[in-house]
């Protein structure tokens, strides 16, 4: 057995970023804003110290990529402060699976059949190997399990895919959808009306000319590196 120590030095970037999501309400037809906050990390190894700014600047460079990626794709299901309701797109996020009862139920029915599956594979081996007519009846026997196991899945399946069809997040009270989403959001008016005010407040402060703020999209990055060192680590490799 032969032990190469290993020295490398572990970059973490991790950066935290927001940016604002319009979105145009389905219900009362206005757009509303939001915050979206989101992380990304970005890793990357140095190995014996042959690249330690590389390493880091590669973390963070990642670390970058994820947390544009993250804000430009992602969303939270925020609902209109106006009238309420939740977008179409948003249900996903909302939904909670269905009831434990029947998840349980899903996942005991995939083993069973993951299991019935294997003890299938092995009688037929054993019945290649023989032509035992025994063989053959146990495999007759497990393979017909098979059959009610599947269609009891098919039957969860599709119950999972109706309750995910039904599922409505609109019924709840409308003024508690109301006080929820006045709570993370306003509507485009008040939030262009507050940013002209606070547009003039700068102007007449620096008494100078304040170009119109960009609207849409905005980004905030706050940067904090974590750099773990793990210096000869043995392996074996024989
Ligand atoms: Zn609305």
């Amino acid at each position: 057995m032969i032990w190469i120590p290993i020295a490398w030095t572990e970059y973490t970037a991790t950066l935290n970023g927001t940016i604002l999501k319009l979105v145009p309400c389905e219900g009362c037809g206005i757009e509303y804003v939001y915050v979206l906050e989101r992380e990304g990390e970005g890793f990357c190894n140095s190995y014996y110290l042959l690249n330690e700014i590389g390493a880091a600047e590669q973390a963070k460079q990642d670390a970058i990529e994820n947390l544009e990626s993250y804000l430009m794709h992602d969303f939270d299901p925020v609902p209109c402060p106006v009238c309420g309701h939740y977008q179409r797109y948003m249900f996903p996020k909302l939904y909670d699976g269905g009831p434990p009862l029947s998840q349980i139920a899903w996942l005991v029915l995939v083993v069973a059949c993951c299991f019935d599956a294997v003890v299938c594979a092995y009688w037929i081996v054993l019945y290649l190997q023989g032509h035992s007519a025994h063989v053959l009846q146990r495999l007759a026997l497990t393979g017909a399990l098979l059959i009610p196991l599947g269609l009891a899945l098919a039957v969860l399946n599709a119950a999972a895919r109706s309750r995910v069809r039904c599922f409505d997040p609109n019924t709840e009270d409308q003024q508690t959808r109301i006080a929820r989403g006045r709570s993370r959001a306003v509507t485009r008016a008040e939030f262009e009306a507050k940013r002209d005010r606070e547009g003039r407040a700068a102007s007449s402060q620096a008494e100078s000319s304040v170009s119109t703020p960009e609207y849409l999209p905005q980004a905030r990055f706050r940067e904090s590196h974590r750099t773990s060192h793990r210096l000869l680590r043995a392996e074996s490799v024989f």
